[in-house]
C-alpha cells in the first residue's frame, strides 16, 4: 500500500515538474503540452511493463523473471517469492515420493498403489513378479484387468481387507501369495503381496506328518487292544496264547521302531551336532557284513570282499553306523531268499573331484520304478506299504540316512533297475582331507 502511494506521488510529482517545466517555456498551451507529453510518457512506460509482466506470466518460471519498474516490478517481486515457495514445496512432495518409492522397491514384498477407481498408479518390482505386471505398459488400467483370479477380483471388489486372501501367483510359476488390500489417502488402495510358499509347503508337511505318524500309531494299538479284548473275553489254549503273545510283541516292536526313528529324527532336525570322533568306516563295513548275515538269517549270500583297509571319516560313529546300518537292512529287507547282497568300501571321488569313500550296499532284490528314487528319502515314503510294514519298515529309514549323510557334508546316491536290484551309497569325505563346504 505504501509503495503504491509512493508510486502514485511520484507520478504527480512528475505531472506537476511537466506543467511547472511546460508553463516556464511559454505560457498557455506550452503547459499544457508539456504536461500531455509527460502523460504519453509515463504511459508508454507503463504499456511496456505490463507487456513484460504478461509475457513472464505466459512463460512462469523463475530464471526468466523480466527487469520492470515502478508497481510492476513490486508485483513481479510478490510473484517470484510465491514461485519460489510453491517450488521448494513441489521438491519436498517430490523428494518423499522418490523416497517412499525407494523403501517400497527396497521391501520383500511386493507393492501396487491404486486410485480410487482401481487403477495402476505404480508397483514395486516385487509385485511385478509376483503378480505379472509390467510397470512400463500396465500403469493406468484397472489390477483387476490383469490380475484376473476369480477370488482376487473379488476380494479387492469387496470390503473385507481386515482378512488377507491366499492365491496362486498368475504368473503360473508354483508361487502361493497371501495378498491384502489397505486403503490410504482419498480412496486410494494399496495392495501388498507376500511370497509364503515355503510356510504353506512347510504347512503341508507338518499337517501330513502328524497324519502318518498317527495312523502309523493307531494300526499296531488297534491290532494290540484287539488282542487284549480276546485275551480279557475268550478262553485260550496255551498255544493260541502264545501265538497271540507273539503277534502281540511284534506289534509292540513295530511301535517301539517307529518311535525310536522319530526320535532319531528329530534329534537330527533339531541340529545339534553330534561329538566329532575319527570314525574307522573299514571296521564299521566289516562289523556290518557280519551283522547282516544275522539280520537275513543266512537266507541271503552276503559278499564283502572289497573293503579297503584304514579308511577314515570325521563324524559320529554312532550316526554314521546308523545310516550304514539302514542300507543293509533294506538290503536284506527288499531282497527275496537266495538274493547276493555286496558290501563295498572303497576311496574315490566325488563329483568335483575329492576325496571321498564310497559305501555301497547293492542287491539283486526288487529294484525300484525310476519315478519313486526321488522321493525315497522323504519321510513315510515307501514304493509298497505294505510290504514295508510286514518287514517291519517304519518308512523313515532313508529320511536318517539322508539327514545323517548331509550333516556329514556326503552324499546319498541310489541307482536300480525294476526287477534287477539297487545300490545304494554312502559317499562321506575322508578324514584328514580339508573339504570346501
Ligand atoms: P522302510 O522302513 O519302509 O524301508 P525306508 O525309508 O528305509 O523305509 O525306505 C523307503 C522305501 O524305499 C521302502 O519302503 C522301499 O519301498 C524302498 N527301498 C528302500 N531300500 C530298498 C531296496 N534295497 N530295494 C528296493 N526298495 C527299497
Amino acid at each position: 500500500m505504501l509503495t503504491l502511494l509512493f508510486q502514485l506521488s511520484i507520478h504527480a510529482a512528475l505531472l506537476l515538474l511537466a506543467a511547472v517545466v511546460g508553463s516556464a517555456v511559454g505560457d498557455g498551451p506550452g503547459s499544457w503540452l508539456g504536461l500531455l507529453f509527460m502523460a504519453l510518457l509515463l504511459k508508454g512506460l507503463d504499456l511496456v511493463n505490463r507487456h513484460k509482466f504478461h509475457l513472464w506470466l505466459d512463460d512462469f518460471t523463475l530464471e526468466n523473471v523480466p527487469l520492470l519498474a515502478g508497481v510492476w516490478d513490486d508485483m513481479a517481486a510478490k510473484l517470484f517469492r510465491v514461485l519460489k515457495l510453491q517450488q521448494k514445496q513441489q521438491q519436498a512432495l517430490s523428494n518423499a515420493l522418490i523416497s517412499f518409492r525407494t523403501a517400497a522397491q527396497a521391501l520383500p514384498d511386493g507393492v501396487v498403489t491404486l486410485d480410487a477407481a482401481g487403477h495402476i498408479i505404480w508397483c514395486n518390482s516385487t509385485a511385478q513378479k509376483h503378480l505379472g505386471l509390467r510397470l512400463t505398459s500396465d500403469i493406468g488400467f484397472p489390477l483387476i484387468n490383469i490380475v484376473r483370479d476369480p477370488q482376487f477380483v473379488h476380494y479387492l471388489s469387496g470390503n473385507a481387507w481386515e482378512q488377507t486372501l491366499v492365491i496362486h501367483s498368475p504368473r503360473s510359476n508354483g508361487k502361493i501369495l497371501s495378498v491384502q488390500a489397505v486403503g490410504y489417502g482419498d480412496q486410494q488402495v494399496l495392495v501388498l503381496s507376500r511370497d509364503i510358499t515355503k510356510i504353506e509347503r512347510l504347512e503341508a508337511m507338518r499337517r501330513d506328518f502328524i497324519a502318518n505318524v498317527s495312523h502309523e500309531l493307531k494300526t499296531p494299538l488297534t491290532v494290540l487292544s484287539g488282542f487284549l479284548e480276546t485275551f480279557r473275553d475268550m478262553p485260550l489254549s496255551p498255544e493260541q496264547r502264545t501265538q497271540y503273545l507273539e503277534m502281540m510283541a511284534n506289534q509292540a516292536v513295530r511301535m517301539q521302531n517307529l518311535v525310536e526313528d522319530l526320535l532319531t529324527l528329530s534329534a537330527l532336525e533339531s541340529g545339534t551336532q553330534a561329538e566329532s570322533e575319527t570314525v574307522n568306516l573299514s571296521e564299521l563295513a566289516l562289523h556290518l557284513a557280519n551283522e547282516a548275515q544275522q539280520i537275513s538269517g543266512g537266507q541271503h549270500r552276503i559278499v564283502a570282499e572289497q573293503i579297503e583297509h584304514n579308511l577314515l571319516a570325521q563324524g559320529s560313529e554312532q550316526e554314521i553306523r546308523s545310516a550304514f546300518s539302514n542300507l543293509v537292512t533294506n538290503a536284506v529287507r527288499y531282497t527275496p531268499q537266495g538274493g547276493t547282497i555286496r558290501l563295498t568300501l572303497q576311496q574315490g571321488e566325488d563329483d568335483l573331484g575329492q576325496p571321498i569313500s564310497s559305501f555301497t550296499v547293492t542287491d539283486s532284490g526288487i529294484g525300484i520304478q525310476p519315478e519313486h528314487i526321488p522321493r525315497l528319502t522323504e519321510r513315510f515314503y515307501r514304493v509298497d506299504r505294505s510290504r514295508s510294514r510286514e518287514s517291519g519298515g517304519t518308512g523313515l529309514g532313508l529320511a536318517i540316512v539322508k539327514h545323517i549323510t548331509s550333516r556329514h557334508h556326503g552324499e546319498l546316491k541310489i541307482r536300480s533297475t525294476p526287477g534287477t536290484g539297487s545300490t545304494f551309497e554312502i559317499q562321506l569325505p575322508l578324514a584328514g582331507v580339508d573339504h570346501p563346504i
